[in-house]
């Protein structure tokens, strides 16, 4: 196993520096990064898709190339523009319903956002779950609006329940990303209908067949997302997108420039709004350049000896 440690450029998800473990095997390296405070049951599917990464098992690509959005954080709209101009995708994802700030700075943000893509571009809302339902169903009216046509509204509200009553009132398409986390979500989003679209991540899903199987069982169109991998682990999700029947829209996978260094020669970084498929080349020298601290290496292999005892423990508690 080795470990590295990367200074993202950014604070996102509260941290600012990544840590992931990489696991060799037949085909190469998979990536195992789940965030520091999961437990090792929910640690456990991201390993399963590390496994599945380091043995080459992944489905056959349908197509050579995954379209990917470029991600507009709560910023103010001179910076939204910028950031969208300099990112060449087609389409953006753009963060609203930030604490602290009001339904009229999102609508800002969107009308630069839409002037930098044009009218062809498409533009799409993460709210994180941000929302009451009420301030959902308005906020998406006005935002819809400001933005000349949203493309789908993410996570407006935090539940899946809010979610099935926020759909019924809006006429904009409504993705579920918070609320699938574990194998089991994407069907309760399903039952309750409480989505048009699913979010869907590699690795807290269990891998890139786990998630096909899941995709073709949900009957909604997927969104494949990251995790904030290396781009080690990003290529199992442009795996998963290269492998879905269906890909409608541009996927959430453009996130290795929110790191600060790479293990891979090339990095899956956009060009011409898409990535390609394959698998990057690891690179021992950067691996070593961005190794992990003695002390966080060995609270990894304690992590991975945690895992790999809690399914020794499943297995022998199956009948
Ligand atoms: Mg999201």
């Amino acid at each position: 196993m080795r470990v590295v440690s990367i200074p993202m450029t950014t604070r996102f998800r509260g941290i600012i520096v990544r840590e992931a473990a990489l696991l060799p095997g037949e085909a190469g390296w998979g990536e195992w990064s789940p965030f520091l405070e999961y437990p090792p049951d929910v640690a456990e599917p991201w390993l399963r898709c590390a496994e599945e990464a380091a043995a080459g098992d992944w489905p056959a690509p349908v197509r050579d190339r995954v379209p990917v959005n470029v991600t507009v954080p709560a910023v103010d709209p001179e910076r939204a523009h910028g950031i969208v101009l300099a990112g060449g995708c087609r389409t953006a994802k753009v963060k609203v319903a930030e604490p602290g700030q009001t339904t009229a700075d999102d609508e800002a943000r969107l009308e630069a956002v839409r002037d930098a893509l044009g009218p062809d571009g498409r533009i799409r809302v993460d709210a994180n779950g941000g929302w009451s339902v009420d301030d959902a169903v308005r906020a998406i009216g006005r935002l819809d609006r400001a933005a000349g046509g949203l493309e789908y509204a993410e996570q407006p509200v935090a539940t899946v329940e809010e979610l099935a009553l926020v759909r019924r009132r809006v006429s904009v398409p409504i993705a579920a990303d918070e609320s699938i986390r574990r194998a089991e979500d994407p069907y309760r989003v399903r039952d309750l209908e409480a989505a048009d679209i699913a979010v869907l991540k590699v690795q807290p899903l269990g891998g890139v067949r786990a998630c096909l199987e899941i995709a073709e069982r949900i009957g909604l169109p997927v969104v494949v997302s990251s995790a904030l991998e290396t781009s080690v682990g990003i290529a199992a999700g442009v795996a998963l997108a290269a492998a879905l029947p269906e890909l409608p829209y541009a996927c959430g996978l453009a996130t290795v420039q929110l790191l600060t260094g790479d293990v891979v020669g090339a990095s899956l970084l956009p060009v011409d709004g898409a990535l390609p498929v394959g698998r990057p080349e690891v690179r021992t020298d950067r691996v070593e350049a961005l190794a992990a601290d003695p002390e966080r290496v060995a609270h990894w292999e304690a992590r991975l000896a945690e895992v790999r005892a809690l399914r020794a423990v499943r297995k022998d508690q199956r009948p």
